[in-house]
């Protein structure tokens, strides 16, 4: 029989203490499409509704879809912003009433002033629209919060399994074959969830988190077990239920889901001491790179990241390399929309006296002086994203000074991928130091390109070091802040 599904998407990562409010600009910056016009770079948070709408089209199901909104990672949401966004999906959807199911691409850790779970807002928003019976499935990015009133009112969800996140087309794949076995009464989806009472940063591409994935896919099948998942948390959002959980869903088996969702929790403990990533300090990582004969080794400016809430123009890395005489480095990127403006200005083959970077506030460290040279403007440019995604830089200069090359853009964003220099016309296999802000998503592509990848220490908003982090809002007891979290059960939030 026929069915009608509502898609939608709404979603960014906020960092609560981050000094770059987001707004509806924020969004229209990054990705925000309207009625399923998706242009063809296609964000990969609008990649699930098209796999979604493929699949259901594909068994003569009709799909309406609502707004398609995500917002590159940074402070606090306006509040009128999420309002007025969280409307227009449930206004659209009252609509479309009435629909068989609710699909859902989300990322789980969004906050705004007012609203300490946007996804638990929404998602109360669209039960109350489609009543307690139409199932709601969701995919969701694994930095994600997971609070208890938004489990309890969705059907399913499938997280992210990869840090960089690679595999969001093959989790969007489980969250249909999710949303058909219900439509078609064939499963019975049961979550349970255990929260590992940690706050933590956990890369994917280096072991024991590689086995610990393997792990969860292996599980996947057995038994009456139909999906598992790894909620890492965010750890920069000051909210009571920031932490790490693992979640397991069964199919109508909740007493043996909630004891391998425990078991699992209980084996990521074991691993805590081993997980937290190899951050190296800045002075320690260019001694290292003076060392290689041939290049490129990248710098992960991690403290910096855009996809994590960082502004993406401090300056700490560039001063460094300048003040031990590290030359023929590229730097990508600065984002400086005031010094792209003067630099198309000038022109090209220009050069000019410029202040560039280190505005954004104390975290960005001093801003560089230099007498810059600009050697290519682009209007609106565009790189390779995660997978077949694609990102927006916008407009774009590169200069050079003093024997380093930067990209210096005006659309915040992470640098995932070595198309951040190639597109801006920087031969990066000829540099000796690549400057990427990133935290971790950058590193397959940069990895398949260089054996020195460094994740360096800075200062910065997006700090490594979880017990720096001001997180009074934290349910505690919680680690690493408490070393035995499992002495106590005061104050949980799950
Ligand atoms: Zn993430």
């Amino acid at each position: 029989m026929s069915k009608h599904l509502f898609t939608a998407c709404l979603g960014t990562e906020t960092h609560t203490w981050a000094p770059l409010p987001t707004d509806i600009p924020a969004f229209e910056a990054t990705y925000l499409v309207r009625d399923g016009e998706h242009p063809e770079a296609v964000n990969m948070f609008g990649v699930p509704l098209q796999i979604w709408k493929r699949r259901a089209e594909a068994k003569g199901w009709r799909v309406s879809e609502g707004l398609c909104a995500f917002a590159t990672p940074s402070g606090l949401t306006n509040k009128a912003t999420h309002e007025a966004l969280r409307d227009e999906i449930l206004d659209k959807l009252g609509a479309a009433m009435p629909v068989d199911g609710v699909m859902l691409s989300l990322h789980g850790a969004m906050v705004a002033h007012g609203y300490d779970d946007c996804e638990e807002d929404l998602v109360l928003g669209i039960r109350s629209i489609v009543g307690p019976n139409v199932p709601i499935t969701c995919e969701l990015d694994l930095h994600c919060h997971l609070s208890r009133a938004f489990v309890e009112n969705v059907t399913a969800f499938v997280i992210y399994k990869e840090y960089p996140h690679i595999d969001f087309a093959d989790r969007a794949e489980e969250v249909w074959a999710l949303m058909e076995g219900v439509l078609e009464n064939r499963i019975n989806p049961q979550i349970s969830i255990h929260d590992c009472r940690m706050i933590g940063l956990y890369h994917t591409t280096r072991e024991p988190m590689q086995g610990f994935v393997q792990r969860m896919r292996d599980l996947e099948g057995t038994g009456t077990v139909l999906s598992v998942s790894l909620g890492h948390g965010f750890p920069w959002a000051n909210i009571p239920h920031v932490g790490t959980r693992t979640v397991v869903i069964t199919d109508d088996n909740r007493k043996a889901g909630d004891e391998l969702a425990k078991q699992l929790g209980n084996e990521l403990w074991e691993l805590r001491d081993e997980i937290t990533p190899p951050f190296i300090e800045l002075d320690d990582a260019i001694d290292r790179a003076l060392k290689v004969d041939s290049g490129p080794v990248v710098f992960a400016d991690i403290a910096d990241n855009p996809g994590g809430g960082g502004a993406g123009d401090s300056t700490f890395i560039a001063h460094a390399l300048l003040a031990r005489g590290v030359e023929n480095c590229a730097v990508g990127g600065i984002w400086d929309p005031a010094a792209v403006a003067i630099c198309q200005s000038a022109g090209i083959g220009a050069t000019l006296d410029l202040r560039l970077g280190g505005k954004a506030g104390p975290w960005s460290g001093p801003p560089l002086d230099m007498k810059a040279t600009v050697r290519a403007v682009y209007d609106n440019l565009m790189i390779q994203g995660l997978g077949n995604s694609k990102r927006r830089l916008g407009d774009t200069v590169m200069i050079t000074a003093n024997g380093i090359e930067y990209v210096v853009h005006t659309n915040r964003s992470q640098n995932v991928h070595p198309s951040t220099f190639t597109e801006a016309g920087i031969d990066f296999m000829a540099k000796k130091v690549l400057v990427v802000k990133s935290m971790q998503h950058f590193y397959s592509n940069y990895a398949a390109i260089s054996d020195h990848v460094y994740y360096v220490s800075t200062p910065g908003v997006v700090d490594h070091e979880i017990t720096r982090l001001p997180l009074e809002r934290a349910a505690r007891p919680a680690w690493p802040m408490d070393d035995d979290p499992w002495s106590t059960d005061a104050n949980r939030a799950w």
